[in-house]
């Protein structure tokens, strides 16, 4: 038995978190962590090893505290095959191919991440939409299912610590139209919700979290495709192989230059080699934030990704 954290905000539940026996499980919402703790500082506050305090101190209206049962391994942080079979289920079997699927996302990353990505003042006017042709709803579905599996965890010093929360928020909305978003409605939402950011901090934070989401909803699309193969081919199965590739960026030198050199002599490394890699350079680089690769993001505007070579 646990006890699940929620917010109701603005109409809505969020799951913020999980404690067992008053140690924290799982994260849903980056700053649960600092939010327990403050709790605890307070006078007020009951002994958080006790479950039936927790739910009777927390029923409302915005925080709640409910029991909930604890499966086997659930409390691992983040387990993007379990992530990815979940998916697939709900979305049934489509006709679209893996090869398909990953070329429609990376299009979208081209639209919006690398969109003008080498000047210093782009018109935002001009930013095309994500989705620049007819895009299967299964391809949209991954985006969603990123979302789902919290691809958007950034942690903003200038912004709340509900901030990511926010973000998946605006995302969500802006990804309804058939064309999905352009990083233009992204920086505008985002300058509407925190209005202290410019709209070149706007414009980092749009990229960045684009960029962790798009990569993380074909990563969830890899593994999908993974787990079927493998259970097809058996043995046989030849999982595709992927170059680090993209525009010099900020600490390219230190992190993505060094992977992209080793994934392009090696002639492409399967993506789990490839996320070793970036924790690897990213632990070593100080301004590497290894707990992001997770999220494809080894630094602050990473303006990387991985593309396929086979
Ligand atoms: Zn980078």
């Amino acid at each position: 038995m646990a006890v699940k954290f929620f917010m109701h905000y603005d109409g809505e539940k969020h799951p913020l978190g999980t404690l067992r026996e008053g140690e924290i499980v799982e994260s849903d919402e980056e700053g649960f962590k600092d939010w327990v703790e403050n709790e605890k500082d307070l006078d007020t506050t009951p002994d958080f090893t006790d479950d039936d305090a927790l739910v009777n101190t927390y029923y409302g209206p915005s925080i709640v505290a409910e029991y909930v049962e604890l499966e086997e391994g659930e409390d691992e942080v983040k387990d993007l095959s379990k992530s990815a079979q979940v998916a697939r289920r709900s979305m049934g079997r489509g006709d679209t191919t893996y090869e398909e699927i990953n070329d429609v996302i990376k299009d979208a990353y081209d639209n919006t991440v690398w969109w003008a990505h080498d000047e210093d003042d782009p018109d935002l006017s001009k930013s095309p939409s994500m989705w620049s042709k007819d895009v299967p709803d299964e391809a949209k579905q991954w985006v969603e299912a990123a979302l789902d599996s919290n691809a958007i965890h950034g942690d903003y010093k200038d912004l709340p610590w509900l901030a990511p929360l926010n973000i998946e928020r605006i995302f969500r909305r802006r990804l309804r139209g058939d064309a999905g978003f352009r990083v233009e409605d992204v920086v505008d939402d985002l300058q509407d919700t925190f209005p202290h950011i410019d709209e070149q901090r706007a414009l980092n934070i749009a990229r960045t979290e684009t960029g962790a989401v798009l990569d993380t909803a074909r990563e969830l699309a890899h593994e999908a495709e993974t787990q079927e193969k493998q259970q097809e081919e058996g043995e046989n199965y030849e999982p595709p192989l992927y170059n680090w590739v993209g525009p010099n960026d900020n600490s390219t030198t230190e992190i993505c230059s060094e992977v992209g050199k080793i994934t392009k002599e090696r002639g492409g490394v399967t993506l789990e080699q490839l996320k070793s890699l970036l924790r690897e350079h990213a632990r070593d680089s100080p301004s590497g934030t290894p707990n992001r690769v997770d999220d494809w993001s080894p630094h602050y505007q990473c303006r990387r990704t991985y593309e396929r070579v086979n």
